[in-house]
Parts: structure tokens; sequence; C-alpha cells
């Protein structure tokens, strides 16, 4: 079962669109529940990154008064034509001149187009690399910003620093490249995308405060050799809506300290199989255990060695089959990768109003109401 926090959505949301010094563009495929796009949206969110035409479709379907920017940087010509024509897509990226041929075909020859190349960053201070795939390298960049920017009516430069970035350095940093790319095509430059990578607080991580990753970008745009009018764009993804979502589970079964429950690698809980990612955990009991706190690890329901998850999972030692608990800040990347693999899995959600497990948001509203107070 999940449990869904609209409020926490709504906060993230209007955390980004009141202090990042820029644009908010969701990026969908962290979370695209239809209950929570409408939530981003209503709360200032009004521009969606969307990589396939699945997406296109659902969030015109669900936000009808939504922008959306095609960023994947390899699409189907299709794709390109459908999102154009009939979506109202006007934002594209791509990373080679071959996609940018395909964008101009689709398009046939549109002159109103945003084209964003995106240029390839380093991943070395996020916990999930997006480095390999993506991405002109520098000795391509040049040609190619030069070539978009003679088809694009707007020309941007986007990247993207991986997942869970840990530190702002890595959009300093990101930004450096921007800016070499920039002075060797000496071409006229209209939006600066820093993409995602926005972290949220997980166990065993616990980034510094977001202000500080906008402050960073702030400085470092504007200090770019960019048009006077250019815009600055961001696309979060897990930190818009990390907190939105956790999952109850049950305990069917206990083998010292190996949980066996009913959600796992092909539900919900990939991240956490896949590569090692730890989440905060409750057991969810009344009265509540009295008894210490012990290191778990899950076994999810599957037939599958793979449905697996390391942990450690701290929970009380008398934890047993039959018992609840909440695993939290599954709102990123957790439903989102839920598949129905050997007849697992629930659709339930239910929707509650107490706080998430942690938060980036909570800690900085309750900052300003007390500012407030003493004021
Ligand atoms: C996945 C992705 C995002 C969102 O990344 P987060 O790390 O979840 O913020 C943004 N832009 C692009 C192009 C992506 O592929």
């Amino acid at each position: 079962m999940t449990l869904i926090r609209p409020h926490a959505g709504a906060r993230a949301a209007r955390f980004f669109t009141e202090k990042f010094p820029g644009r908010t563009m969701y990026a969908v495929k962290a979370n695209p529940s239809p209950e929570l796009l409408a939530t981003l949206y209503d709360n200032g969110v009004t521009h969606f990154d969307v990589a396939s035409l699945a997406e296109v479709r659902l969030v015109a379907r669900t936000v009808p008064g939504a922008t959306l920017c095609f960023m994947h940087p390899v699409k189907a010509e299709e794709a390109i034509a459908e999102a154009y024509f009939t979506h109202g897509v006007r934002v594209f990226s791509l990373d080679s001149i071959e996609e940018l041929e395909k964008i101009v075909r689709a398009t046939r020859n549109a002159s109103d187009l945003t084209l964003c190349v995106r240029l390839r960053v380093s991943s070395e201070h996020s916990k999930l690399s997006l480095a390999s795939k993506f991405g002109a390298l520098p000795h391509e960049a040049r040609e190619l910003l030069f070539r978009t920017r003679q088809a694009a009516d707007a020309l941007g430069i986007c990247f993207h620093v991986g997942s869970q970035a840990m530190t702002p350095s890595a959009y300093a940093e990101a930004m450096e490249r921007v800016r070499a790319a920039i002075v060797e095509a000496a071409v006229t430059v209209d939006v600066i995308d820093v993409g995602g990578g926005f972290p949220s607080v997980y166990p065993g991580m616990e980034p510094p405060a977001l202000e500080a990753y906008f402050e960073t970008i702030h400085r470092a745009f504007e200090s770019l050799p960019v048009s006077y009018s250019a815009e600055l764009w961001a696309e979060p993804g897990r930190a818009l809506c990390a907190e939105y979502a956790s999952l109850v589970v049950r305990v069917e079964k206990r083998r010292g300290a190996e949980l066996y429950i009913n959600d796992g690698a092909y539900g919900a809980l990939f991240d956490a199989a896949h590569i090692g990612w730890r989440f905060p955990v409750a057991l969810l009991r009344e009265p509540e255990s009295d008894v210490r706190d012990h290191p778990f690890s899950f076994y999810g329901p599957t037939c599958d060695d793979m449905d697996h998850m390391a942990g450690p999972f701290l929970l009380p030692a008398d934890v047993q089959a039959g018992d609840y608990i909440e695993i939290g800040m599954l709102g990123a990347y957790g439903s989102a990768m839920r598949t129905a693999f050997n007849g697992f899995g629930s659709d339930e959600t239910v929707i509650v109003t107490d706080e998430p497990m942690a938060s980036l948001y909570a800690d900085v509203e309750r900052r300003v109401a007390s500012n407030v107070v003493t004021l």
C-alpha cells in the first residue's frame, strides 16, 4: 500500500518556484502519478520535462495548461512530430547532429524552436551517474552549438550532473564546462538549463540545504557569457517528489535478521535492491515496541534471489511476521519503477496528512515560522 502526502509535494513545489532563481520544470519520470502532476501545477510548477510520447500525452491530458519540454536527447522521429504538431511542444534537447537533423525534419523546418544542446558533464559528486549515456563531448560541442544556433529560434545548453548530487560544486563544475563550450563556439545562448540532480534526504545521505545549491547556480549563471535576457532553468525530479510517498509493507516471514516482505526489487524498491539505496523505516505497531533497534535486510515477494535489499534497515529486534513496516521517502523512483512481475504489488493508495519520515522542506517552514514569531 502506498501512502500519499499531497502537502509534501505542494510544499516542495512552492519551495522551488519561490526560491530557485529561474524556471522550475518537473522531470516527470521521477513520479508520473497524475495526482502529483496536478498538485505541482497547482503550486506553481507550470513546465514539465518529458522524455517519451507517453509522458507527453499524459501531461497534456492531466494538466492541459502546462508547457512541455521534450528533454530526452534521443527521440523517435514520429514522437517529435506528434509532440510538435499535436501537443504544441516547442522545446527539445539533443546531443548530436543526427538528432538535430531529425528534429528539423520532423517539425518541417519549424522556425519557433527552443533547442537545448546537452553537454556531457561529470557525475562524480552524485550517487547515481548519468555521465556515460548522453551529452556532447567538448570536441563535439562547437560544431553542434553552431549548427543548432542556425536551426533554433532560441538556443539552450543543458546538462545533468547525475542524480542525488551531494554538493553544490557539482553544478559549479558543470557550469565551467558550459562556459568553455560557449566561448569556443562563440554563439549567443538564450537558455541555461542545469537539469536535475537536486538531492533529497536518506539514511547516510544528508546533503547541504537546497538554498546553497541555488546560490551556487545563480552565481555561476550570472558570470556566464550569455545573452542579456538569457533564462535559467532547472529540471528537478527527485527533490520535488521524494517526500510525496511512502510504502507500507507486511512482514510475511522472519528468518534471523532477514525479513520477507510483500514488496521488493520488482515493486517500489528497485533502488533499494539494485543499487543498495537505504530508506528510512518504521515499525507500525500499537503500542510501540520498546525493544532496541537491530539491523535487518529484506527479501521481496518474488521467487527471485535478486529480490533482496541489503539495507541495513534498523527496526526493533522483536519485529515478526504479521507486523507492518513503513518505508519512507519513496516518492521518487519508487512507484514509478513498479512492475507486476510474479503477480505481486498493490495499487492501493491512501492519502495521509502526517509529515514524511525525513524532509528538506519541513524544517525550512518551521524556521521561517519561528522567525516570524521572534520578529
Ligand atoms: C532524470 C532526469 C531528470 C531528473 O533528475 P533528478 O536527479 O531526479 O532530479 C532531469 N532531467 C533529465 C534530462 C533527466 O533524465
